[in-house]
């Protein structure tokens, strides 16, 4: 089975409103701006420093690379080439590219190979720095002769991550395709990697201790791993994210779509963590996923993700960041004692450079940039309006030259406006999206039924107009331990507790916390003990504001009617509310309240029991 769908790359799309005042918010936010003042970046081991030489720079360069092309920024991306030119200095005649300073390459962890492989082809699809394809074949070639001469295994995560390195030989596959020793070392590679099929019954219960096989990360990783590697490999596409997919849900779910893993997998309680880089890997996965088997169910998940838990985690000025998110957060302040998550430390829910571990702050800059690439993708036919969010694609179809620009407010409001300008008549096909909750779909004001997708065949030369729009219903979806949480369309909703932002200025070592890149503790300062009175919801839209996510300017709210209950504390705290409420007996008659986007709500109860007082009344 081939791909369904193709990517486009950050040179051919550019994001339009709201998504574009984001990716800028990002650029002068920390991911922007991290090269300037982060040690691990600015003085690392990869352009000739002291600092950390493995994953750090890949990670920070595989979003701040398609962030300046997105955008054009020039600056931007002088400031990638500086990096990518002194990385690709230091690579030696056998191929070798890794910083490993004093470690022999056999403990070096070979992780760092298969993400800065990956890394150079984002480069090379938004640069087409002709210097790439060679660079990318000696660093594999290399990696071959390694394993195949068993002068190195796989270890720890380069073992658990083996399938990324299929970006790298992919890319090398259709440039080389008579090299045999591609499809050599794709074999070693799955080999020497872990085989997640076979572990999937660790998923089942928390361990409470760290392991590499119920890593959040990794297996968000791996979600890919057979839609990746399966063709290279000659085997047969099985739908493997699927079957795991649905024993991590089962027992690791949480309300935004993502797993709890704080930072291996912790059940199904709505006070354990989920760490943010497992959020944007596993937004990668689903748009590899979709872009592979066409099949929605990938976008919709994808859709949940970064319009909810990618937002929730970083403040409005993309300066900082948790390293984990809770679905009901009443406090982000470090808790005395023991942590109320299985593996990390204390501090792992409050905003700030890099709270409990610097991964994510290297990591998180790929969320938004790779969503806005993967806006429209290109199939046999035509192009796909994949992810509806504001964005121009242009292109070529068949040698017309086209440009696809979309305007919407999505996911705030359902209306559509698609715009095709070609050059001359064509026979490409618009095919857009159509998700699972939409109704009454018209296009140009006129009802069309379309179960999954909306397509348009051809184009007169100049610049055709279409329409579209559907309703959407709010709901209450049921979660674990007899809780509800409010959904419309791809947003998911929850109470905001006014919110205290308490500056935390300071050192550790040697790495300064300063505004605007200092840590903030959140202190909650309402009420957040209730429960629904009935299932009524009711959508009302407001203005969006500069800042799309933001708790105070929020783009659409449900009005709802909550009453109040004795939810408790968890245990041995009193900034962490339980896991589920200790009483469901209404305290008051209850009252029409509203929920905001959970990507806007810092502090909030998403997770709340339904109690039916009183009598049903539209909110
Ligand atoms: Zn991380």
């Amino acid at each position: 089975m081939s791909a369904a769908y193709s990517l486009f790359t950050a040179k051919e799309i550019k994001p339009r409103g709201w998504l574009a005042r984001q990716l800028k918010l990002q650029a002068e936010g920390q991911g922007g701006q991290l090269d300037k003042f982060w040690p691990d970046v600015k003085d690392s081991m990869w352009i000739g420093g002291d600092r950390e030489g493995w994953e750090r720079v890949p990670y920070w360069l595989d979003g701040f690379v398609p962030l300046a092309y997105l955008l054009d920024d020039e600056d931007m991306k002088t400031r990638a080439k500086r990096y990518i030119d002194k990385i690709l200095e230091f690579q030696r005649p056998d191929g070798w590219i890794c910083p490993n300073g004093d470690v022999p390459i056999e403990r070096y962890d070979h992780w760092a190979i298969l993400l800065i492989a990956k890394i150079l082809t984002v480069y090379y699809d938004c640069s087409g720095d002709e210097r790439i394809p060679s660079c990318i074949y000696r660093i594999m070639k290399n990696l071959y002769e390694l394993l195949s001469s068993e002068r190195i295994r796989l270890f720890d995560w380069g073992k658990h991550r083996w399938f990324e390195g299929f970006i790298a030989l992919n890319f090398l596959a259709k440039r080389y395709p008579d090299e045999a020793w591609i499809p050599a070392l794709a074999r070693l590679l799955k080999e020497q990697g872990t085989d997640y099929e076979a572990k999937a019954e660790l998923w089942k219960t928390p361990m409470y201790q760290w392991t590499q096989d119920t890593h959040i990360v990794n297996l968000t990783m791996m979600l890919k791993s057979e839609a990746v590697s399966c063709e290279l490999l000659g085997e047969e596409y099985t739908d493997l994210a699927e079957r795991l997919e649905r024993v991590l849900k089962k027992y690791n779910g949480t309300s935004f779509g993502g797993f709890t893993g704080d930072e291996c997998l912790g059940g199904l309680s709505p006070i354990r963590g989920t760490e943010l880089c497992s959020i944007v890997e596993q937004m990668y996965s689903y748009e590899l996923l979709y872009a592979y088997t066409g099949d929605k169910k990938w976008a919709e998940r994808l859709e949940k993700l970064a319009f909810n838990a990618l937002p929730a985690t970083i403040s409005d000025d993309m300066w900082t960041h948790q390293y984990v998110q809770m679905s009901n957060q009443i406090a982000c302040v470090p808790n005395h004692g023991r942590p109320p998550f299985g593996t990390n430390s204390t501090e792992a829910h409050v905003f700030g450079l890099e709270p409990h571990f610097g991964c994510c702050t290297a990591n998180h800059g790929q969320g938004w940039p790779k969503l806005t690439v993967s806006s429209f993708m290109k199939a046999e036919d035509g192009i796909v309006s994949a992810v509806p969010i504001p964005s121009e694609l242009k292109t070529e179809w068949r040698g017309v030259p086209v440009t696809v620009t979309l305007d919407t407010d999505y996911p705030f409001r359902h209306s559509f406006v698609y715009r095709v300008e070609a050059t001359a008549k064509t026979d490409m096909a618009l095919t857009i999206r159509i998700p699972s909750f939409a109704k009454n779909l018209t296009l140009n004001g006129h009802p069309v039924s379309a179960k999954e997708y909306l397509t348009v065949h051809g184009f007169e030369a100049g610049v055709s107009e279409l329409r579209v729009h559907y309703d959407v219903t709010p709901k209450l979806v049921a979660r674990p331990h007899r809780l509800y949480a409010a959904e419309y369309g791809s947003l998911l909703f929850a109470l905001p507790i006014e919110t205290e932002w308490v500056m935390k200025e300071y050192e550790k070592k040697g790495v300064e916390r300063k505004f605007p890149y200092c840590d903030y503790r959140l202190m909650g300062h309402s009420d957040w003990n209730v429960a629904f009175c009935d299932r009524a919801l009711t959508a009302e839209e407001r203005p969006i504001g500069e800042i799309p996510f933001s708790a105070k300017t929020p783009a659409v709210v449900l009005k709802t009617n909550l009453c109040h209950i004795d939810w408790g504390f968890e245990k041995g705290y009193d900034t962490v509310c339980a896991e589920a409420p200790t009483c469901r007996k209404p305290q008051d008659e209850g009252k029409t309240r509203e929920l905001i986007p959970y990507g806007g709500a810092k502090l909030r109860m998403t997770e709340i029991p339904l109690v039916r007082q009183g009598k049903s009344k539209k909110p």
